[in-house]
């Protein structure tokens, strides 16, 4: 099964960094430089330690899909940064310390998780998308747990 990566809405990233809110929630974001390589989730790539300035903020990956919130931390890069196009493809550099994928039915039904490597990533993606009781996966970090993206058929 093909699979389309779905990068957080550019819009909802661009409103937080220049109200420095967060979205539904309006909590206090703040910025700072990381210590550690952190995922940008409108990019799909790495905020460069030490290098790169983040926007961290609280985040419902569910917000544009289901009524039942699941709230979480988020980074963004606090500039401006084009969103991730090859949608057909899992991003390079998203989460390579490891995977949580977690799979949803219509009406936010948890079906599945399960722990991967990165470099298992596509395979598994289009295996779980293949299986009629999931309808979307939310990419998440095995080790932190935070939400990364989300997956869906194309
Ligand atoms: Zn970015």
């Amino acid at each position: 099964m093909a699979f389309r990566i779905v990068p957080m809405d550019t819009a909802v990233a661009d409103q937080v960094r220049s109200t420095m809110r967060a979205p539904d929630y309006d909590h206090p974001a703040w910025s700072e430089v990381p210590v550690e390589p952190a995922p940008c989730r409108v990019c799909l790539d790495v905020i460069e330690p030490g290098v790169e300035r983040l926007v961290a903020f609280t985040y419902d990956p569910f917000r544009d899909t289901e009524d039942l919130p699941l709230p979480g931390p988020v980074f963004v890069h606090a500039r401006s940064c084009a969103p991730y196009t090859d949608t057909a493809t899992y991003p390079a550099r998203l989460g390579r310390s490891g995977l949580l994928l977690n799979c949803y039915g219509r009406g936010r039904r948890l079906v599945h998780a399960e722990r991967i490597a990165h470099a298992d990533a596509g395979t598994t993606l289009g295996e779980l998308l293949a299986r009629p009781d999931v309808d979307y996966v939310h990419v998440r970090s095995a080790t932190a747990g935070c939400y990364l993206c989300t997956a869906v058929s194309a």
